[in-house]
């Protein structure tokens, strides 16, 4: 990259953490995991067009046992389908679903499906099952970084094209308004703004980014500040509509159907592909009051974000997050990235002698209704700060709608999508570690590793065990507490993008070598041990589930978990 192109990238980088882009996107994972010495480097956007798809090529057949896939005429699959909906297969648009927000990894598909519902959908799953080799891949908006919503020689189907099929508000008890119907294809950015304005109610759990499908964050999970409190998102549905890979049309719950209803939940998309969500609600509040606190000890701020989520609704904030940065002033990594205003100064004197490398910041909000009163607003708020421990004098805070707290990442997507930082390659390593190891991760991974920042943020933060359900196919360390640590990465094409991915590998076999007790969240694996030691004891059942609702592993390829085959 010309120098010149290399400072205004960084130039932007840095106008986005005045932005508080302290999650810039969050979550994703890293690209490439640590098992590359298994097939080597692979498709980094780094590589020259050709030679990337070489790699890419050289990976697939790694996958596929070195077989090559037959050439398909896709009008052999397609022409019979007969959907309400659309078939695209000219390249220029088939190519808009070769990518993801990683832009590390590329695979071409051979049509992509625009359906009207879930009748044209179950229509291609089983159209494919009738070949020996076609995959289908939904995809919902793509913001996965390791081409998970990917399928090479498939069919890919556009959940976008779904979003307006449902949006449905309902009264189960009669009484209250608690739930929702939504399209597996919706945005939940959508699904808060129509909530919001047409009834006044909200989804309880969200992401921290809302361009996301309904149908991507329930097959992964959906965490964010309220996690700690409703759980994550895949908590907080009580009904979908599924087609299986069988093409079957499945309504589940947890008592109609509950295999395939805990199945499909954080299932990376293996099992079938949800095309409606029935989701909880509450009354909407009106505003936040949105607070950073500084810390140059860890062990004083895992103890404050652990009190606080651990306490009770109404004796606590109601949404806790957190996050790391270099103790200096580098505008993406250092003191610069904290403040919520542009008008607010971080004034580094206030920062103990005895400080480190890195110092840590507790994000913290309070809801509250227009028609609260102020002074019990402040008393509050100002309650629940006082036994916080943090670093005097470094506290920000801005009181803002509701909304706009929700969307807060939708103005850092506008500017990046403007300066051209969205596209830039990001190789993001998302982990949920445990209680027991985060110590140990501060000293080696935060204080000495990356020390120097990320070009990103570094999120951290607890959630709680007791507010998932074991039934789901999540994967989870075992404790009580465990943390959320995610290295959201943005960085410019060229050695950047390898030297990050390596440390990603990096970190991850440092936690298999120290015995930590960590998952990889939104994982990406290549070889079968990789996830047979992901899913753990829970490796049976998912295999189980895969054989009940996709015997022959149509769904969802881009995960590499299993095998194409041609018989159930
Ligand atoms: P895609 O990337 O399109 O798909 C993801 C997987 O789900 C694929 O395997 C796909 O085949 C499958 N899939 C898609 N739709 C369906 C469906 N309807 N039914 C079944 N399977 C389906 N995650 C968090 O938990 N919290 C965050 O705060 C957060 N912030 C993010 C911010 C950014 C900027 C980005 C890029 C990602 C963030 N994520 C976060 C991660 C995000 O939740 C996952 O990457 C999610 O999969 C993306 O949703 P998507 O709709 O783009 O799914």
């Amino acid at each position: 990259m010309p120098m010149a192109k290399l400072v205004a990238f960084l130039l932007v980088l840095s106008v986005i953490a005045m932005l508080q882009t302290m999650v810039l996107a969050s979550y994703g994972q890293g690209a490439h995991d640590y098992d590359q010495k298994h097939s080597g480097p692979r498709s980094l956007k780094s590589y020259p067009k050709s030679r990337k798809m070489i790699a890419y090529l050289e990976r697939i057949l790694h996958d596929t046992d070195g077989e090559p896939k037959p050439h398909y005429d896709v009008s052999s699959i397609t022409k019979s389908l007969d959907l309400q909906g659309s078939i695209e297969t000219d390249g220029s648009i088939i190519s808009t679903a070769s990518q993801d927000f990683g832009h590390l990894y590329s695979a071409q598909p051979l049509a992509l499906i625009k359906p009207s519902g879930p009748d044209d959908i179950a229509r291609v799953v089983k159209a494919a099952s009738l070949t020996p080799h076609v995959t289908v891949a939904a995809k919902g908006n793509a913001h996965s970084v390791s081409g998970q919503a990917m399928t090479d020689g498939g069919l890919v189907i556009d959940m976008r094209s779904t979003e307006e099929n449902h949006f449905r508000l309902l009264t189960i008890d009669g009484r209250s308004p608690n739930y929702i119907d939504v399209s597996g294809g919706a945005l939940w950015e959508d699904v808060l703004t129509r909530c919001v304005s047409e009834f006044g109610l909200a989804p309880r759990s969200w992401t921290d980014y809302l361009g996301l499908t309904v149908g991507g964050t329930l097959s992964n999970a959906g965490v964010s500040g309220q996690a700690f409190r409703y759980g994550p998102q895949i908590s907080n549905v009580m009904e979908l509509d599924v087609v299986t890979g069988k093409g079957d049309i499945t309504i589940c719950s947890e008592t109609q159907n509950p295999e395939l209803f805990f199945s499909v939940l954080g299932g990376l998309g293996q099992f079938g592909i949800i095309t409606r969500a029935r989701v909880k609600l509450q009354t909407a509040p009106d505003m936040v009051r949105w607070i950073r606190v500084v810390y140059s000890e860890f062990e004083e701020f895992t103890r404050d974000a652990e009190f606080l989520v651990s306490q009770k609704e109404g004796e606590s904030f109601d949404y806790v997050e957190g996050f790391v940065f270099s103790n200096n002033d580098d505008p993406v990594n250092g003191w610069p990235s904290v403040p919520l205003d542009p008008n607010h100064g971080f004034n580094p004197a206030l920062i103990p002698s005895t400080a480190g490398s890195v110092l840590y910041c507790l994000e913290v909000a309070f809801q509250y209704r227009k028609n609260d009163q102020p002074s019990t607003v402040d008393t509050a708020v100002s309650g629940l700060v006082k036994g916080l421990s943090y670093v005097e004098g470094l506290k920000f805070e801005v009181e803002v709608r509701y909304v706009e707290f929700l969307l807060r990442l939708k103005r850092v997507e506008e500017e990046a999508k403007g300066s051209g930082v969205w596209d830039a390659p990001h190789p993001w390593l998302n982990l949920f570690i445990s209680k027991s190891g985060i110590a140990d991760f501060d000293r080696t991974v935060f204080k000495k590793m990356l020390k120097y920042g990320i070009s990103g943020p570094i999120l951290i933060y607890p959630l709680l065990r007791s507010k998932w359900d074991n039934r789901t196919s999540a994967a989870l360390p075992d404790s009580e507490i465990f943390y959320l640590v995610a290295l959201l990465r943005s960085v410019p094409e060229g050695p950047l993008v390898e030297k990050s991915v390596a440390q990603n590998r990096e970190i991850v076999e440092w936690c298999i070598k120290e015995g930590l007790d960590f998952k990889q969240y939104l994982p990406h694996y290549q070889t079968k041990e990789d996830w047979k030691r992901h899913f753990g004891n829970q490796w049976t059942r998912f295999v189980e589930r895969k054989a009940s609702f996709d015997p022959m592993a149509i769904l969802a390829p881009g995960q590499k978990i299993f095998k194409r085959t041609q018989h159930p």
